[in-house]
């Protein structure tokens, strides 16, 4: 099932996710509804806050298209597995170590504001200590474009947002676009009351 994307001005935006206890088929249930939503927003990761859940879960899709070399190295426990067995991929309950602290900048979007995008520095390498859908734990080690995914969206599920690091140019470019769908989402909210 697609769900409704939460807009930036949305209080949920800066919620921070409660940690998940209960690995049920809710749970399951609302992990593969946020694929659904992912792709159909062509997106590579979606966090819960996005679909209006303060949890610590997102989803991520980093596949490159058929044909083009994949732009990162990773490791899923230890392997290095083809992507097309990890992939979608749940996070649950995340824990994020920096392992190269190298900053790389790199332009960035996010579904919850369309049009805007920016410049953000973040550091190159990143470990994830999490758990699936049914609880079991992983360890992904990241660099490149996954690593940034899975900081940008272990962001999201503590509140914080890619313009809270977008440099400050970048910011300035997209101030009117950005006061637009803070406007836009008081009007929504209005009209849900
Ligand atoms: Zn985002």
């Amino acid at each position: 099932m697609i769900l409704r994307v939460t807009q930036y001005g949305e209080p949920i935006l800066r919620k921070v996710g409660k940690p998940i206890t209960d690995f049920d088929e809710s749970l399951a249930e609302l992990a593969n509804d946020m694929v659904d939503t992912m792709y159909d927003e062509e997106g590579i990761g979606l966090a819960a806050q996005q679909v209006n859940r303060a949890l610590q879960l997102c989803v991520i899709d980093v596949r490159p298209p058929e044909g083009v070399e994949v732009p990162f190295s990773y490791s899923f426990d230890g392997k290095q597995p083809p992507l097309d067995l990890i992939m979608p991929m749940a996070i649950i309950n995340p824990k994020v170590t920096i392992t190269d602290a190298t900053e790389d900048v790199y332009e960035e979007g996010c579904l919850s504001f369309p049009g805007v995008n920016g410049k953000v520095d973040r550091p190159v390498g990143v470990c994830c200590e999490f758990q699936d859908t049914e609880g079991n734990p992983h360890v992904l080690e990241a660099d490149g474009l996954l690593g940034r995914c899975i900081l940008h969206e272990v962001d999201h599920l503590n509140g914080r947002l890619f313009i809270d690091l977008m440099q400050k140019r970048d910011l300035k470019k997209n101030e009117a676009k950005i006061k637009k769908l803070k406007r836009e989402s008081r009007d929504f909210l209005k009209s849900q009351k």
